[in-house]
């Protein structure tokens, strides 16, 4: 592979795009990471210490060695893995698919009403306001209660059944893939997502 194709494959490959809440919310490529950074719309996170650049600033850090850069004329950059938009959210989140899978990861395989984990074959998805009450299929409407639970409330609603939920439920804030390209994925990446995901504030 010559220097020139190299860097295709460098400028190509995936970068990871925080909010400027630090949530994940889609992946770029190094290329157009490179672009927002030059034009103020993103700055580059250094994962090892969270460190915050600009461009310029990003431009004079070592690359270190062995690792892979970006060259231009004049400067070796390194790749920025990690970026955090500065301006405007301009790639909103994606919404979450409704699923039993995604349901059970956002209720942490735990019965929202008693807060037990009696494990995934133990639990069911309760409809909060029942369906025979007009009660929707949705992330609002929907948590996972054991099967306790379930039968203890059978077709009540929280309040005639005088079980309250622990947390409001809600869709999960972001797309749990990210549309993260196949083989793409990045041990710098990791503590953003899996941290993040994990220990987002549930609204009261
Ligand atoms: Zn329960």
């Amino acid at each position: 592979m010559n220097a020139a194709s190299a860097d295709q494959t460098i400028l190509d490959s995936a970068a990871l795009v925080l909010n400027r809440s630090w949530l994940a919310i889609a992946t770029t490529t190094v290329r157009e990471a490179l672009a927002m950074m030059y034009t103020g719309t993103a700055r580059a996170i250094r994962p090892e210490t969270y460190e915050v650049h600009e461009f310029d600033s990003w431009a004079s850090l070592a690359v270190p060695p062995d690792s892979p850069c970006v060259r231009t004329v004049t400067l070796r950059i390194r790749v920025p893995e990690v970026i955090v938009l500065s301006r405007l959210d301009r790639l909103p989140p994606r919404a979450v698919p409704f699923t039993r899978r995604n349901l059970f990861r956002r209720d942490r395989d735990t019965c929202q009403y008693c807060g037990a984990k009696p494990g995934r074959r133990n639990l069911s998805i309760d409809h909060v306001v029942p369906r025979s009450k007009g009660g929707e299929s949705s992330w609002t409407n929907c948590v996972l209660a054991c099967l306790r639970c379930n039968r203890r409330k059978a077709d009540l609603t929280p309040r005639e059944a005088n079980m309250p939920l622990r947390k409001k439920p809600k869709a999960p804030p972001w797309e749990p893939t990210l549309g993260i390209p196949i083989g793409q994925f990045r041990q710098s990446w990791e503590r953003f997502i899996s941290e993040r995901y994990w220990n987002v504030p549930l609204e009261p």
